[in-house]
């Protein structure tokens, strides 16, 4: 499938796996210069190399996005190394294994909420003035379905991806005339090392909550986000895109 991009550049975070890593071959693939950022240094270095094998651009940083200080840096290298920034993917995550709320581990809350939330905000702090001063782009960050709907025993989570829909919604309101389009993606579950923590049983019953009948594809979302930054959603800014096989339809 293709896209319409035309040489820009693109940062990913949360690159080395999953999502993340589907999205930065796809793009890589459709023309789009990638600065693949994660907190895991090898697998993100290779990451690079792989999409250069492939006759793609990409440069890899290793950062840790709940660190602004991070997410500067890897702004800067990608200005630096691609001449310009056009789009960004706020996409690195950590799932909660913190408790229902009554008990919830705080320190688990806080590290969820750091990476999963903070974390996005301090990538798009860097990176809009970047996209401003390139002409435009577009952003899209990593939200989910319980960005939209709750889970008992994810109170940080949920939280923090409803926080991503919310914030996405503020600065896209800000942004959209000034040539930067702002949208969330909320997948249903998704067949990533992110659920390498539910056992056979627990996959089972996650996919009973998904009408189409299976859990999503890494690639299956990185398409979604694709479309998102592409010129074909030129009138979609705002916008909280769910790609879950029906879970909320439920
Ligand atoms: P994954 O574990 O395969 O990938 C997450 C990546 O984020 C890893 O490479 C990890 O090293 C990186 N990362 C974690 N903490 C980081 C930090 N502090 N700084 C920089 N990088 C960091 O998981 P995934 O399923 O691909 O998840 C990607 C995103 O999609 C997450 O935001 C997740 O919440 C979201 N999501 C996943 C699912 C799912 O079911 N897998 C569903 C909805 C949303």
């Amino acid at each position: 499938m293709k896209y319409t991009f035309t040489g820009e550049t693109v940062l990913v975070s949360g690159a080395a796996s999953g999502i993340g890593k589907a999205t930065a071959h796809l793009l890589a693939a459709n023309g789009l210069a990638v600065l693949v950022s994660d907190i895991q240094k090898d697998a993100v270095e290779k990451l690079a190399q792989e999409i250069k094998a492939n006759g793609g651009r990409a440069v890899a940083h290793v950062g840790d996005v709940s660190r602004p200080e991070d997410s500067e840096n890897a702004v800067d290298l990608a200005v630096r190394e691609f001449g310009a920034l056009h789009f960004a993917v706020n996409n690195a995550g950590v799932g909660d294994g913190n408790g229902p709320m009554g008990d919830i581990n705080l320190e688990g809350w806080q590290r969820v909420i750091d990476i999963n939330l903070n974390g996005v905000a301090y990538g798009l702090r860097f990176q809009i003035p970047a996209i401003l001063a390139a002409g435009g782009g577009a952003i899209v960050n990593m939200s989910s379905i319980l960005g939209i709907v709750g889970e008992q025993t994810a109170p940080a989570y949920t939280a923090a991806k409803h926080g991503v829909t919310g914030l996405t919604r503020a600065t896209a309101l800000e942004y959209s005339a000034r040539g930067v389009r702002v949208n969330s993606i909320h997948p249903g579950y998704v067949d990533t090392p992110l659920l390498d923590v539910f056992d056979e049983q627990a996959h089972l019953e996650l996919i009973k909550k998904h009408p189409i009948g299976r859990l999503g594809t890494a690639d299956e979302i990185a398409h979604a986000i694709a479309f998102l930054l592409s010129d074909g959603a030129s009138f979609i800014t705002g916008a909280s895109l769910l790609a879950d096989g029906g879970y909320t339809a439920l």
